[in-house]
């Protein structure tokens, strides 16, 4: 099992007043009980980067902060758009790529997402790219190819020297937010498939999460039993005593206290 890493995906949630306050619960909570053995993100929108960053910054936290989305451009006419550049001057450090309401909602297309992944890599940031398919794809049986195409496109070609900075995120989209987890079967099997493919893209060690409705009460299974180095979460990652719970399975069972 890789280190596990545990992002928490705050989405189009909380403004900064809110988002600072819950940084300084999780850092309350990491400082009584540090999870030593686990790489904790927390992604909040754009406009709260700043104030989540300070304050983890001058508490001394035990969070990197991430971004949930970036431009293929670098700068320049682009209304609405933030750089990677821009976000790593904050001190950004993880940005996912792709994330399926990203791709659904915003016309990410495949090449998008394929231009975005460089971009994030070339400045030396890590990029959580999000693959998964629809609920029809999975009923039809096409799941592991659809995924394998999706990867095949982010990813073929990659410069040897950015692929460490690559983590793959399985996320069903109809896990996603809708309370129905994937079983540790189907998340198992994908996983190792996900590991496959990345393999003979030579990024196999890449790490491999799952999202999808990760809470308290389903994290250590998913980790021990559908094999995954960690979690995207969304909607759990907004309590800091749910973000954490999650984080302390997948320390307990690094651990191997599980
Ligand atoms: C997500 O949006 O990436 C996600 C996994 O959300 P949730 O945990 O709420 O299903």
């Amino acid at each position: 099992m890789n280190r596990p890493l545990v992002i928490g995906n705050w989405k189009m949630n909380l403004d900064y007043v809110e988002a600072v306050h819950l940084t300084q619960q999780i850092g309350v909570i990491v400082k009584n009980k540090p999870l030593e053995h686990v790489d904790l993100v927390v992604v909040p929108p754009f406009v709260d980067i700043r104030s989540v960053t300070s304050v983890v910054e001058s508490e001394r936290i035990a969070v990197d902060v991430g971004a949930q989305h970036a431009s293929v451009h670098d700068a320049g006419a682009h209304t609405g758009e933030i750089s990677v550049s821009m976000l790593q001057r904050l001190n950004v450090k993880w940005i996912l790529v792709g994330h399926s309401e990203r791709r659904a909602m915003y016309a990410m297309t495949d090449e998008v997402v394929a231009q975005t992944l460089r971009a994030v890599v070339r400045q030396g940031v890590h990029a959580v790219l999000c693959v998964g398919e629809e609920l029809d794809v999975r009923r039809d049986d096409g799941h592991l190819d659809f995924v394998t195409a999706q990867l095949h496109a982010a990813l073929e070609g990659l410069d040897e020297k950015w692929r460490p900075l690559v983590t793959i995120a399985y996320e069903p989209v109809w896990a996603i937010g809708t309370g129905l987890t994937a079983t540790t079967e189907q998340v198992r099997d994908m996983t190792e498939h996900i590991r496959a493919v990345a393999a003979s893209l030579s990024l196999g060690e890449a790490r491999v999460l799952y999202g999808g409705s990760v809470n308290a009460d389903n994290a250590a299974s998913l980790i021990s039993e559908g094999r995954v180095d960690g979690f995207l979460v969304g909607g759990a990652s907004l309590k800091a005593d749910s973000f954490l719970a999650i984080g302390q399975a997948a320390h307990d069972c690094y651990a191997g206290k599980r």
